[in-house]
């Protein structure tokens, strides 16, 4: 039997697993870490459970198709609610708007707090939908670096839409000529965060991301975003998967072009195939010493990072919801902190998650589990400790004005992790969440393949590949992946 090593028990390496193993490889995966998950881990402190990493789940459709295409039943595995409120929005004059399930409601809702007509916002949406529709197929579904991609029927949607596209315009732009209302146009804006990336740069294409929530759906699994990865890796186990834990690759062994297997800190590994779920800049640079690496590529600019405070509240919110939004004054400088100046606005937007909205279980009676969010820059050196002193001040400060409460002495336990410890923990380079930023045009086009031509039988998965990163893209990258290997019975 052919066998594959997968480098990496993040979501992509998982999904890569099981997609492998269905095909017919014998698939094991190297974790460094003591567990699976990657960034997508939980923790437990004092009475409290929090989710590390991702909050936000959509297109919970590509999570159930691996349950599926294992012969299984999703449900039995991996349960999920359609979310009736996505986001609760607050806005720095004093406007807070709910983002209901139904497109109907949330135009609504948007026409009797921002003045904005219904129809012109279920307008936007629906363009969001054409160009998601225009474009999933051909740019998040299969490879940018194959001919076939080109050759494909998928293709004859592509190119006519290709104008409508927003590839001349920034987000921004194409959100403030649709419309006037500024808190509107920086909800929309908000959505380039998804990917790491700065609305006032990034191309309109990416305006297709509020179909995904808006008219898709937001979600939740049933015990928080770890179940995914809980689910997942016991659907793997059962498929003869093995997961090999604190067992770091050190090298990915090659002969001739052709990769041969891994070597790691206990063992040299023999395998067919290799697929490594590790940030491709650490890949080349750690494990791929012999081959030349792809510089352009590599050294495009990165995506954003966070910086979350993760606490334990002794008090509870009716006015918040699952997601929570608490908006900047100035979106702009925000994101020129972010990415030109490489430090924290003093005015940040902030996001709150409180899982224990739905799984009560995850905080003590009468408290709520706060996973608080900003946007920071990539790692370059800065001075963190003193940036997350700073920021914690301004957070307080912001969320106690507007929450009326004195929100210092209601936080009981704390932890925080930053862009050194998102790096340390996953091998992120320079901790960016979602490897390269989406911040130029061409930018899906300059991410690393899911291939090399360099080396035969190597694949990448995960976030800093294509198509991209965020759950959906990572699993996405994975089903790439699994397309391109070749059958193992035939090769
Ligand atoms: C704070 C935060 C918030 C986020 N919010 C969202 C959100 O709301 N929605 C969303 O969809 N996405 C979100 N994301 C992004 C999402 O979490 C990631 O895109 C996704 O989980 C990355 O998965 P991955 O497959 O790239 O692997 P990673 O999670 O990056 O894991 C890589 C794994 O490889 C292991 N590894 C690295 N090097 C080696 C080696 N040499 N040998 C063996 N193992 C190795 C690491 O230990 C790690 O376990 C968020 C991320 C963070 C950090």
């Amino acid at each position: 039997m052919k066998k594959a090593a997968i480098i990496g028990a993040g979501i992509g390496g998982i999904a890569s697993a099981i997609r492998l193993a269905v095909k017919g490889y014998n698939v094991t995966v190297f974790e460094a870490s003591a567990t699976y998950g990657g960034k997508m881990k939980e923790f437990v402190q004092d009475g409290y459970r929090f989710d590390t990493g991702p909050s936000l789940f959509t297109m919970p459709q590509l999570v159930d198709e691996l349950f599926s295409l294992a012969g299984k039943n999703p449900h039995d595995y991996f349960r999920y609610q359609r979310l009736n409120i996505i986001t609760q929005y607050f806005f720095t004059d004093g406007t807070r708007l709910t983002a209901y399930r139904e497109p109907e409601k949330f135009a609504a809702e948007v026409e009797e707090k921002l003045g904005v007509p219904a129809a012109r916002v279920k307008e936007y949406l629906a363009k969001s939908a054409q160009i998601y529709e225009a474009t999933a197929a051909t740019f998040l579904h299969k490879s940018l670096h194959k001919v076939s991609t080109y050759l494909s029927p998928d293709i004859l949607k592509t190119l006519p839409a290709l104008p409508a596209l927003g590839l001349t315009t920034t987000m921004h732009a194409a959100n403030a000529q649709a419309f006037s209302d500024t808190r509107l146009v920086q909800l929309l804006d908000r959505f380039a965060t998804y990917n790491g990336s700065d609305p006032y740069q990034a191309p309109a294409t990416l305006n297709l991301i509020p179909h995904l929530e808006h008219n898709i759906g937001a979600f939740y699994p049933e015990g928080g975003i770890y179940a995914i990865a809980q689910s997942l890796v016991k659907l793997a186990e059962e498929l003869g998967v093995r997961f090999k834990y604190n067992l770091p690759v050190t090298e990915i062994i090659t002969e001739n072009h052709k990769v041969t297997g891994v070597r790691t800190t206990a063992e040299v590994f023999y395998a067919d195939l290799v697929v490594s779920n590790m940030d491709v800049v650490p890949t080349y640079r750690r494990l791929l010493p012999q081959i030349k690496a792809p510089e352009k590529t590599l050294q495009q600019p990165r995506s954003s990072s966070a910086l979350i405070y993760y606490w334990g509240i002794r008090h509870s919110f009716p006015e918040l919801h699952l997601h929570n939004i608490f908006f900047s004054q100035d979106y702009q400088q925000e994101f020129r902190h972010i990415f030109q100046e490489k430090n924290i606005s003093p005015d940040p937007t902030v996001y709150v998650n409180i899982t224990s909205k739905y799984t009560p279980t995850d905080a003590p009676p009468g408290c709520e589990n706060w996973f608080v969010m900003v946007n920071v820059p990539h790692n370059a050196g800065q001075d963190w400790q003193n940036l997350i002193r700073v920021a914690r001040e301004t957070i307080i400060q912001k969320l106690s004005k507007v929450l009326a409460v004195d929100l210092s002495s209601l936080i009981v336990t704390e932890r925080v992790w930053d862009p050194v410890g998102i790096e340390a923990d996953t091998s992120s380079f320079a901790g960016a969440l979602y490897g390269s930023s989406s911040n130029n045009r061409m930018a899906a086009f300059l991410r690393h393949p899911n291939f090399t031509s360099k080396v035969k039988g190597l694949y990448f998965c995960g976030g800093s590949v294509h198509p991209g990163g965020g759950i959906p893209l990572c699993l996405l990258s994975a089903k790439i992946v699994s397309d391109l290997a070749p059958n193992p019975n035939s090769a």
